[in-house]
């Protein structure tokens, strides 16, 4: 077995409502969670970041927002043409609602608390709160780690700790600055909206969230889906850091944050058993 297949690597392609997309990936297998770049963007990247024959197996599709799926429908017909087909695996209630445009050939329902398999990788979502018709987000496990991805959800849920609490590896929504979004441009119905319980989470909701998911096993984060309108690197950053001290694992937990105009630089994580 190479060493390229010992490692497990995340790469946070983009992420913010301009479109999220995270790769992970041992070399053998892998998947990407969401498609709300373009095709074109996602081996672009990808290639940049240093994996141009990543194996993209399946496709985790956690919404039908345009964010989340704009590129489904591109993303399948390039993959069958150039690659083989895969599977999007979503819920029944996104695949209901998802834009007639994005809907991809190889759709596969899964129910909000299953598992899919793809190879030897392990893939299982759970829902969250947010304003679409079944909602869920992701956690994969490949090589003994666990990684997950929860963006879109108007409040943390026990669920929701629960399954970061035992991840290795986590991407979680800072939205927005409460003060930043009141007196922001949004028009007052969005604003209600994104504060909603099914909306987005706030960076003081994102650091209760952190404060009850925190555990040893948890060593990086990623702050993802920042608003470019209503927050700012700097407070999501000092929201998490907070917690971080109050928890006394200031430099032990590494800390990122997601753009959605390019890739974070690949995580390479040591995968723990093989
Ligand atoms: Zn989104
Ligand atoms: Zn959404």
């Amino acid at each position: 077995m190479s060493l390229f297949a010992r490692d497990v690597h995340v790469v946070v392609l983009s992420s913010g409502s301009a479109g999220n997309c995270t790769y992970v990936g041992d070399g053998r297998a892998g998947v990407v969670i969401d498609c709300g770049i373009s095709t074109k963007q996602v081996f672009a990247r990808l290639s940049e970041a240093g994996l141009p024959d990543a194996p993209v197996d399946a496709v985790l599709v956690t919404h039908e927002h345009s964010d989340h799926v704009s590129a489904a429908a591109i993303l399948a017909r390039n993959m069958a043409k150039h690659r083989k087909p895969i599977p999007f695996f979503m819920t029944a209630g996104t695949a209901r609602h998802i834009d007639q445009r994005c809907v991809p050939d190889g759709i596969e329902l899964v129910e909000a608390g299953s598992e899919v398999s793809v190879k030897h990788l392990r893939a299982e979502c759970f829902p969250v709160p947010h304003d679409t018709d079944d909602p869920v987000a992701w956690r994969v496990h490949l090589g003994g780690l666990v990684i997950g991805v929860v963006t879109d959800l108007g409040k943390p849920t026990n669920l929701v700790i629960d399954k970061l609490r035992s991840c290795d590896f986590a991407v979680v929504e800072f939205n927005h600055d409460e003060d930043m979004l009141m007196d922001g441009p949004y028009p007052y119905w969005l604003k209600q909206r994104i504060k909603s319980q099914k909306g987005h989470l706030s960076n003081r909701q994102a650091q209760s969230l952190l404060a009850d998911a925190l555990n040893p096993r948890l060593k990086t984060i990623v702050l993802g889906h920042l608003s470019e309108e209503n927050n700012h690197p700097a407070l999501a950053e000092r929201a998490a850091r907070d917690v971080f001290r109050q928890h006394g694992v200031d430099g032990e937990v590494g800390m990122f944050i997601g753009h959605q105009r390019q890739a974070l630089a690949p995580f390479k994580l040591r995968a723990e058993n093989w």
